[in-house]
């Protein structure tokens, strides 16, 4: 059931809202099968970049590959098939089904056969109990409702995820088991993933590499290792400086014991 994920291709990409530059002049190569992390103030254009990837939002200027193709060629219901998108507070419809939630994508390109295997398949694959099927949204927990967001991006097979700050609303243990399983998930079926999150530490974890976006343009992008090597620049260094005290303090901490 294995997918490959994509390459990424922006060149030169703006998008302007009047008088604000929400991305400027991005340039970027994302490889296929790569886990990236996009991480930046809120306001500095993070949203924006990953909407453009799935046409919810359509550049100023520039041109943007998923693959080998140019995307404003392909028919954007076309295109967000092939790439899953999560978002904070999903929203799953209250009225439906968890069932129906995760199948509704599947159920709108027009295949209706296997969709209760396909729905059992998917639930497997978050760690949810096939049984949840059958129950509405609001007999879930939050990180229950977040995991069939998952599920439900990834119904049609895309290669692609985009991710912006899926578990940000959640409580910090549900948010690491969280991570935790979607970076399992993310070399098991051999996508690319863009997640968006304001927790450096969890970039720190999860990523391959990490982006740093200020005011519409990538002000870093360096691995993990990399950044914490201090070697990156202040702005970078200013970013790790939290989560590696914290390591260290809680480090010192056990040694005491
Ligand atoms: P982030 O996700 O990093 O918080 P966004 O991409 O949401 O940033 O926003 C970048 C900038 O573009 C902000 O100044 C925001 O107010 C502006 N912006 C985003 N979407 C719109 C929109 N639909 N209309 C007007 N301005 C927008
Ligand atoms: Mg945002």
């Amino acid at each position: 059931m294995s997918t490959i994920g994509p390459s990424i291709s922006l060149n030169n990409v703006s998008r302007h809202f009047g008088a604000v530059k929400a991305v400027d002049a991005l340039s970027l190569e994302i490889k296929a099968g790569s886990l990236v992390a996009l991480v930046g103030l809120s306001g500095s254009g993070k949203s924006t970049l990953l909407k453009m990837i799935n046409r919810l939002v359509e550049p100023s200027s520039g041109s943007i590959l998923v693959g080998e193709d140019q995307i404003e060629a392909i028919d954007p219901h076309v295109l967000r098939r092939r790439i899953g998108y999560v978002f904070q507070n999903i929203g799953l419809f209250p009225h439906m089904t968890i069932a129906r939630n995760i199948a509704i994508g599947l159920e709108l390109a027009g295949g209706h056969q296997g969709l209760d295997d396909r729905v059992a398949e998917l639930l497997d694959l978050v760690e949810l109990p096939r049984e949840m099927a059958q129950r509405m949204p609001d007999q879930l927990s939050g990180g229950q409702q977040q995991r069939v967001g998952v599920a439900r991006a990834l119904a049609t097979r895309p290669g692609l995820m985009l991710m912006d700050e899926p578990f940000g609303a959640l409580d910090p243990v549900t948010r690491d088991n969280l991570t935790e399983q979607y970076k399992k998930l993310h070399h098991k079926l051999e996508l690319t993933t863009i997640i968006v999150t304001h927790d450096m530490a969890e970039a720190l974890y999860l990523a391959d590499r990490i982006l740093v976006m200020q005011d519409g343009q990538i002000k870093a992008d360096a691995t993990p290792a990399e950044l914490l090597s201090g070697k990156v620049g202040a702005e970078a260094e200013a970013l790790v400086a939290v989560p590696r005290a914290q390591a260290e303090h809680f480090h010192a901490l056990g040694k005491q014991s």
